[in-house]
């Protein structure tokens, strides 16, 4: 395991070129802090029984932002696993496994 640094760009905002998780998440409901989107998003469903996945309860439990930048169609959007996933699948039909072999090709 090697330590991550995240970039900031120009705009002050921390960039990342890996596809690890590495948001801060804390639960809307008991403020019990997760490390990735998924695992906060199965704990609220199961202990509080809320149904999450918009968009705007995602921004209410994000702590720490680090972004990340498709290396495909350069769209940026949060570097977690559950949101880098879904945007592979749904916007190149690839999996995880091809988007990291993609940011070694592709580094920026
Ligand atoms: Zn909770
Ligand atoms: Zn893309």
């Amino acid at each position: 395991m090697t330590i991550f640094i995240p970039q900031v760009d120009h705009s002050g905002r921390a960039f990342s070129s890996t596809i690890e998780s590495l948001c801060c998440w804390r639960c809307r409901f008991c403020s019990r802090p997760y490390t990735s989107w998924g695992s906060l998003a199965g704990h609220m469903r199961e202990a509080h029984g809320s149904n999450v996945g918009t968009k705007e309860v995602m921004r209410e439990c994000l702590v720490r932002a680090v972004h990340f930048r498709c290396p495909l169609c350069r769209q940026e959007m949060l570097c977690d696993r559950a949101v880098i996933s879904s945007h592979a699948h749904s916007k190149h039909m690839i999996g995880m496994p091809g988007m990291g072999f993609l940011l070694i090709l592709f580094p920026f």
